[in-house]
C-alpha cells in the first residue's frame, strides 16, 4: 500500500486508497465510462501538501495525476496505479482590476462571482461547475472569446510544482517556453497550484436561450447559418441541439459582452421568426449569464464526446442535425455549434493551442445512463458525425472537447512541447 507513515499522519482521512470504504467515491470522475483504479487519491489543500505528495510518489516510482473537478471527458484526472493529485481544495480566488488570482482547483461559479464584484472578467467556462485548470490549459472556449479570446490568451502567470517537487513561479519574463505551453496544449506539464491572468473590463452582459421547436427549424436554419458565417461582434452564439424535459429542440443561446445597438438589433431579430418555445435572452449579472445552461444533473452519465472545426455552415446542416437529435436513444446528448470570433482570432500572447483558423466549433456529446445503452449510443454518435464530416477542416479536434484526448506526453506531440515537459518532468513522473 503506497504512502509512508508521515503521509498517513498528514493527511489522515484525505489519503484514500484501495480497501477504503471511500475509495470508489474516491475514483470517480464526471464521466461514468472511466474506471480506474489509482494507488491512491489524495486530496491537497496547499501547495506544500502538493509537493510532498509528488515527491513521495516520485520516490515510490509510481506516476501521478492532477484532478480538479474530474470533469475531463477523457478521464485524465484518474489513472491505473497512479496517484491522485486532487487539488479541488486549493481554490483560492482573488481579483483586482489588473489581475485575477485563481487556485489550481477552483471552479469558474466562485472564480466568476469574484470576478464580478471587482468589475473585472476573463473568459471562462459555458457551465460554472468546470475546474479552472483543465479549461485554461486545455485552451478554454466561454461565453466572452469573442472580447477576450480563449481563457488561456489572459493566462499570464503560474505557480507550478514540478516532478521533483520544485515550484515554478512561471511567467513571460522568466519562464516563456512554460508560459506558452501552458496556455493550451492541455495537462501533464506539472501541478499548477495558482493560475494568474489578466484582468479585463466588465462591461453589461445580455444573453439567454431562444427555446426553438424542432418543426420550425427550417424557418431558423438561414438565420442560424448567417449569424455563424457573419457573426455578431460582441456575441457567443450556440446553437444547440438537445432535450428538455424529454423534448428535443433547437437551442439558440446567447451571449452578448458590451453590445452596441446594431448588435442588440441583429440578435432581435430572431424573435421574429416563428417556433419560439421560450425567450430568456435578456439583460443580466455577469454570474447569470454564466450559469444559464448549467445543468448539474449530467455527471455520472455514461459519455462519449467528438468534436471537430466546421469551416463554414450551411442551412441544410442545421436541418440535418435537427432530424439527428430526434433519433437520440438516450433523449440525453446534445450536439453544439460555436462561432470562434472576434480575439480568439488575434492572441496577444505565444500560445500552444494548435489553431486560430477555423472560426465555428462542433461538439457531440453522447450522454447515457446504462452500460447496455453503450453500443446504440456510440452509433448515434457516428451517425451524426457523418452529417458534420463533409464541413468539418482537417484541424484536430479541440482537446477539451475530445474522449480520445491525449497528454502532453503523447509521442506524437510537437518536439517544442516535448521539449518543455522533459525540462519541468525529466523522468517521466506526470502520466
Ligand atoms: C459540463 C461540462 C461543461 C464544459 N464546458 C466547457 C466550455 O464551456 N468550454 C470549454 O472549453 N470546455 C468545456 N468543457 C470541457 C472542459 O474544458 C474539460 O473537460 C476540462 O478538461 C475540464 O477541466 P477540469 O479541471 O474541470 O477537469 P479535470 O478532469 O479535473 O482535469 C482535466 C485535465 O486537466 C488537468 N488539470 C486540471 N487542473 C489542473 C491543475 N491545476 N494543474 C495541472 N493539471 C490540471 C487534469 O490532470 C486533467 O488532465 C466542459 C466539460 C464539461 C463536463
Amino acid at each position: 500500500m503506497w504512502g509512508s507513515q508521515g503521509l498517513v499522519r498528514r493527511f489522515g482521512d484525505r489519503l484514500v486508497r484501495p480497501g477504503d470504504g471511500r475509495y470508489g467515491a474516491a475514483c470517480a470522475v464526471h464521466n461514468a465510462v472511466v474506471e480506474r483504479r489509482p494507488a491512491a487519491v489524495v486530496y491537497c489543500r496547499s501547495e506544500d501538501e502538493v509537493r510532498a505528495v509528488v515527491v513521495e510518489a516520485g520516490e515510490a516510482g509510481l506516476g501521478v495525476v492532477v484532478r480538479s473537478t474530474g470533469h475531463g471527458v477523457a478521464g485524465r484526472s484518474v489513472a491505473d496505479g497512479a496517484v491522485v493529485v486532487d487539488v479541488g481544495g486549493i481554490d483560492h480566488v482573488a481579483a483586482d482590476r489588473r489581475r485575477i488570482t485563481v487556485g489550481g482547483g477552483a471552479v469558474w461559479l466562485k472564480t466568476d462571482a469574484v470576478c464580478e464584484a471587482a468589475g473585472v472578467a476573463v473568459t471562462g467556462g459555458t457551465v460554472s461547475s468546470t475546474g479552472v485548470g483543465g479549461l485554461t490549459l486545455g485552451g478554454g472556449i466561454g461565453w466572452l472569446l469573442p472580447s477576450y479570446g480563449l481563457a488561456c490568451d489572459s493566462l499570464v502567470g503560474a505557480r507550478v510544482v514540478t516532478g521533483n517537487g520544485t515550484v515554478i513561479e512561471a511567467d513571460d519574463a522568466a519562464t516563456p517556453e512554460l508560459m506558452w505551453a501552458l496556455r493550451g496544449s492541455g495537462a501533464g506539464l506539472g501541478v499548477v497550484t495558482e493560475f494568474g491572468f489578466r484582468a479585463h473590463p466588465l462591461l453589461p452582459v445580455h444573453g439567454g436561450s431562444f427555446a426553438v421547436d424542432l418543426d420550425r427549424v427550417g424557418d431558423w436554419a438561414g438565420a442560424v447559418a448567417e449569424l455563424m458565417s457573419d457573426p455578431v461582434p460582441s456575441t457567443m452564439l450556440g446553437p444547440s441541439f438537445l432535450f428538455r424535459d424529454g423534448v428535443p429542440m433547437l437551442s439558440v443561446d446567447v451571449a452578448m459582452h458590451g453590445p452596441g445597438p446594431r448588435d442588440l438589433a441583429r440578435i432581435d431579430a430572431l424573435r421574429r421568426l416563428p417556433g419560439i418555445m421560450s425567450d430568456t435572452v435578456r439583460p443580466r449579472s455577469y454570474v447569470s449569464l454564466q450559469t444559464m445552461i448549467d445543468e448539474p444533473s449530467r455527471s455520472g452519465l455514461r459519455s462519449y464526446w467528438t468534436a471537430g472545426y466546421p469551416a463554414m455552415v450551411r442551412p441544410e446542416l442545421i436541418v440535418a442535425l435537427a432530424g439527428r437529435i430526434r433519433r437520440s436513444p438516450s433523449g440525453r446528448s446534445i450536439v453544439f455549434l460555436e462561432n470562434l470570433h472576434g480575439a480568439y482570432t488575434r492572441p496577444p500572447l505565444p500560445t500552444s493551442f494548435p489553431t486560430r483558423e477555423p472560426r465555428l466549433s462542433a461538439l457531440i456529446t453522447g450522454a447515457w445512463h446504462d452500460r447496455a445503452d453503450d453500443e446504440a449510443n456510440m452509433d448515434w454518435i457516428a451517425s451524426v458525425r457523418d452529417v458534420l464530416a463533409p464541413y468539418l477542416s482537417h484541424h484536430d479536434a479541440y482537446l477539451n472537447y475530445s474522449s480520445d484526448q491525449k497528454g502532453t506526453g503523447r509521442p506524437d506531440a510537437p518536439a517544442r512541447l516535448r521539449a518543455v515537459r522533459t525540462a519541468l518532468d525529466p523522468h517521466g513522473v506526470f502520466v
